[in-house]
């Protein structure tokens, strides 16, 4: 943990300060910097390095080694020259937004649950795994209360317990802790033992959502956003919803229960589509004499076991009978014969037309990607 001996440490809203360059080392392609004092805060408890600029110079990363801060940085400085420093402030202050959000949403879970968070990733969405099994209303309870805080609009501490003091304090904590330490108090929600950077008052987080939710491990695994980026979030979520209210003329609260309408009403679509075939189906068998030698039949795309249905029943009126289903040039075929060995014929028909499969002496199948004139035509002449 650091040593509270940085600028952004004293304070988290300092956007630009001037040091002068202790070391400056070529790394690959890059340089590696060392300041005499820094507002950039190095990747650490959860929260990602800042970026921004030295003179004309970009800061790509920031790491603590060891009582070391690090700036990876494009282009070189000269050793001994003074700089001007500026962060990204647009990145700091969201990530500023989204960790203390994070602080709020883990320290109600713990108060409430007495659950840990076990695992903290700041990416594209804040997640956060906690060591206990919450549900969608428990986490509805949380986010309400977590906004709560929010309009509460408290000030948030940063306390430097001595070693006795800590000892008879409760707060979260993920390691073993050493040296100065730097409590975090979000009032009514949280303290927790952080590094990282924070707001000044709960109000500045802005709204928090959370996202989501799914088992990991014997706990739970919470997806979040605050600040603008949660807004941002909802805008693009409220702006999925409404085209789906326009689509469906329902209205905007109303959305879930269209789909699920549309849904019913597409698969009763599908169960008389299925009616209407089978009946396509039995039509065209009634319609064949029985005894002839060879029925070709070619049906609309249908599913494994109708054609197979189809070419039994066909095949009761026929030494040989063929269903081919498809379209256009693609169509699979079934065929079964009372009296032409087909595995012998397989390697012809698949050959004469593009296909391929095969099967037992009286039944094979496969597809054929040909017309389908040419393939009536090559059925009769080599089944025929
Ligand atoms: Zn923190």
């Amino acid at each position: 943990m650091a040593d509270f001996r940085e600028l952004y440490d004293l304070d988290a809203y300092m956007k630009e300060f001037d040091a002068e360059v202790l070391s400056c080392t070529k790394k690959d392609e890059l340089y590696e910097i060392v300041l005499s004092q820094t507002a950039f805060y190095p990747e650490g408890g959860g929260q990602p390095a800042d970026h921004g600029t030295l003179n004309g110079v970009h800061v790509l990363d920031v790491q603590e080694k060891g009582k070391t801060i690090i700036h990876t940085c494009d282009g070189p400085l000269e050793e001994g020259s003074s700089v001007h420093g500026a962060i990204d402030w647009e990145r700091r202050f969201d990530l500023m937004q989204n960790h203390t959000g994070e602080h709020i949403v883990s320290g109600l879970i713990h108060n409430t649950y007495g659950y840990e968070n076990v695992g903290f990733h700041m990416g594209e969405v804040i997640q956060i795994d906690f060591n206990g099994p919450l549900d969608d209303e428990q986490l509805a309870g949380i986010e309400t209360r977590a906004n709560q805080i929010v309009m509460n609009n408290e000030e948030i501490i940063a306390l430097f317990p001595d070693e006795k003091e800590l000892e008879t304090m409760e707060f979260r904590s993920k390691k073993e802790l050493h040296g100065v330490v730097r409590i975090i108090e979000v009032p009514g929600a949280d303290v927790c033992a952080c590094c990282g950077t924070h707001v000044k008052r709960t109000g500045e987080v802005g709204l928090i959502k959370i996202l989501s939710r799914q088992k990991h491990k014997k706990g739970v695994r919470v997806e979040m956003l605050s600040g603008k980026r949660a807004l941002a979030y909802v805008q693009k979520a409220m702006a999925e919803n409404h085209k789906i209210s326009v689509a469906l003329s329902a209205k905007e609260l109303e959305t879930a229960e269209a789909v699920d309408a549309l849904l019913k009403s597409s698969f009763a679509k599908e169960v008389r589509i299925r009616e209407v075939s089978e009946k396509l189906l039995a039509y065209k068998l009634n319609a064949y004499e029985p005894g002839q030698k060879l029925i070709v039949d070619f049906a609309d795309e249908l599913d494994r076991t109708v054609i197979r249905r189809h070419c039994n029943a066909l095949a009761e009126k026929a030494e040989t009978a063929a269903v081919l289903s498809g379209e256009g040039e693609m169509w699979n075929y079934f065929i079964i014969s009372h009296t032409v060995n087909l595995r012998e014929k397989a390697d012809q028909l698949n050959s004469a037309l593009n296909g391929r499969g095969g099967g037992m002496p009286e039944m094979i199948q496969g597809s054929f990607r040909a017309s389908m004139e040419e393939i009536d035509r090559i059925m009769h002449e080599v089944l025929g």
